[in-house]
C-alpha cells in the first residue's frame, strides 16, 4: 500500500483522520493560539447565545491543516448546536444542497469544505440561504412552471477554503466573519505536540518536541503526524520515549530535512532550479514535469516554501531564491528578473 505522505492535505484513510479527531480540542480555551481569531469568535458566540440567535456565517481561509474544521467544530460545540459536514465538491446538483438546508435544525452549523469548489448554480441557492434563511426553486417548466419558496431555520454556515481568492465576490460579502488561517509559531506548534504526546501518554523530552515542532511546517496537522511516526519508531527502535535522537533519526528516515522540507518539496525545488534554471517558470510546468496535480502544489507545496523565502512568485512564474539553491547546496543562485509579485488576485 501506498504510504501516507508527510504533507497530505486532507486526512489518508480511517486512521488518519480517527487520529485527527481524537486531537481535536472541543472547545475554546482548549484551542491553542493566542491569536485575535479566538477572541473574535469567542464574542460572537457569546453575543449570538446573548440574543438566543445563530451565530454570523464564518468563512475561514489559508493552507491545509492549520484548523478551519477543528475551528467549525468548536464552534458548533460552543453554540450547543449540531454540525453537518459537507464539501463544496460534494455538492455537485442544486437538490444536493437543498436537501441539506432543508434538513437543517434551529442554529444548526452547516459546514462546507472547499467551498470555493461550488458550481455556480449550486452557488446561486446559497445567497438567499444565508441572507434570508430560504430557498427559492422553480419546478416544472414551460407554462407550468412556478417557483417554490421553502423557508430555512436559522442556521450558520461555515466555509473553508485553501483559495479565497478563488471565491466569487457576491459569497465572500455574505460571511459576517472572515479570516485567514496563518501558519503556526514554533511555540504554538510545540503545545501542540505536548498536548498530543500527553493525550497518547507519550512520555519525551522538551527538546525533542521543540525540534519535532521546528520541523511541522507551520502546521499542526503536520506536528501530529509526524508525532505518531516518531512514536512508532521510539517504540520500535528505541526505548518508547521521545528523545532527540529518535527524533532526528525518525525525521531523518521519512526525509523531513532541517527545514521541515519533505521529498515533494525539494523536487519542486530542484526542478524549476535545474529543468527551469531558477525560473521564473509558469506552474503548470513544474507540475507536468513533476507529474503532479497543479492544485497539490499550489494548495500544499507552494504556501510554506513562500513563506520560508525559498520560493518567489514573480509577474512571469516561480522563481527559486538564492535560499533554495543554498538549502539544497546547489552552487549558482537565481537568475535576475524582474521579481515584481503578484497581486492577491491571482488565480493560481
Ligand atoms: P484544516 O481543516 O484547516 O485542514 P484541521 O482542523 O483538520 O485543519 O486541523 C488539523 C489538526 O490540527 C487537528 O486535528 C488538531 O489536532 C490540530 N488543531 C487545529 N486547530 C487547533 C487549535 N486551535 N488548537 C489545537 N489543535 C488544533
Amino acid at each position: 500500500m501506498a504510504r501516507e505522505k508527510i504533507i497530505a492535505t486532507q486526512s489518508t484513510g480511517p486512521a488518519d483522520e480517527q487520529f485527527n479527531a481524537a486531537l481535536r480540542p472541543a472547545r475554546l480555551d482548549e484551542c491553542i493560539g493566542g491569536d485575535e481569531l479566538l477572541e473574535k469568535l469567542r464574542i460572537s458566540i457569546q453575543a449570538a447565545r446573548q440574543r438566543e440567535e445563530p451565530m454570523e456565517h464564518v468563512l475561514l481561509h489559508g493552507p491545509p491543516g492549520l484548523g478551519k474544521t477543528t475551528l467549525a467544530y468548536v464552534i458548533a460545540n460552543e453554540m450547543d448546536s449540531a454540525i453537518k459536514v459537507t464539501s463544496g465538491p460534494a455538492l455537485t446538483r442544486p437538490s444536493d444542497l437543498i436537501g441539506i438546508l432543508t434538513n437543517l435544525e434551529p442554529s444548526d452549523v452547516l459546514f462546507i469544505d472547499e467551498i470555493h469548489r461550488l458550481t455556480a448554480a449550486v452557488e446561486e441557492y446559497i445567497y438567499p440561504a444565508m441572507e434570508e434563511y430560504k430557498v427559492d426553486f422553480v419546478v416544472d417548466s414551460g407554462m407550468h412552471s412556478r417557483t417554490i419558496n421553502l423557508p430555512l431555520q436559522p442556521f450558520t454556515l461555515i466555509g473553508a477554503t485553501t483559495r479565497a481568492g478563488l471565491l466569487s465576490p457576491p459569497l465572500r460579502t455574505r460571511f459576517g466573519i472572515a479570516h485567514h488561517l496563518d501558519f503556526w509559531s514554533a511555540e504554538d506548534l510545540f503545545l501542540r505536540c505536548r498536548m498530543s504526546a500527553e493525550m497518547l501518554k507519550i512520555a519525551f523530552d522538551d527538546d525533542a518536541l521543540h525540534a519535532l515542532a521546528a520541523r511541522a511546517r507551520g502546521t499542526p496537522r503536520i506536528a501530529n503526524r509526524l508525532l505518531r511516526r516518531c512514536r512508532d519508531y521510539a517504540q520500535v527502535k528505541g526505548n518508547g520515549r521521545l528523545d532527540t535522537p529518535t527524533i532526528d533519526a525518525a525525521l531523518q528516515l521519512e526525509g523531513i530535512d532541517v527545514l521541515g522540507l519533505d521529498e515533494l518539496d525539494r523536487r519542486f525545488l530542484r526542478t524549476i532550479i535545474e529543468v527551469y534554471k531558477g525560473g521564473p517558470v509558469g506552474i503548470e510546468a513544474v507540475a507536468a514535469t513533476l507529474g503532479e496535480e497543479t492544485d497539490t502544489l499550489v494548495d500544499v507545496v507552494e504556501p510554506f516554501l513562500l513563506q520560508g523565502g525559498l520560493l518567489a512568485r514573480t509577474r512571469r512564474g516561480r522563481l527559486a531564491t538564492g535560499k533554495a539553491y543554498e538549502h539544497l547546496g546547489i552552487v549558482g543562485g537565481p537568475p535576475a528578473v524582474d521579481a515584481g509579485l503578484f497581486n492577491d488576485g491571482d488565480k493560481t
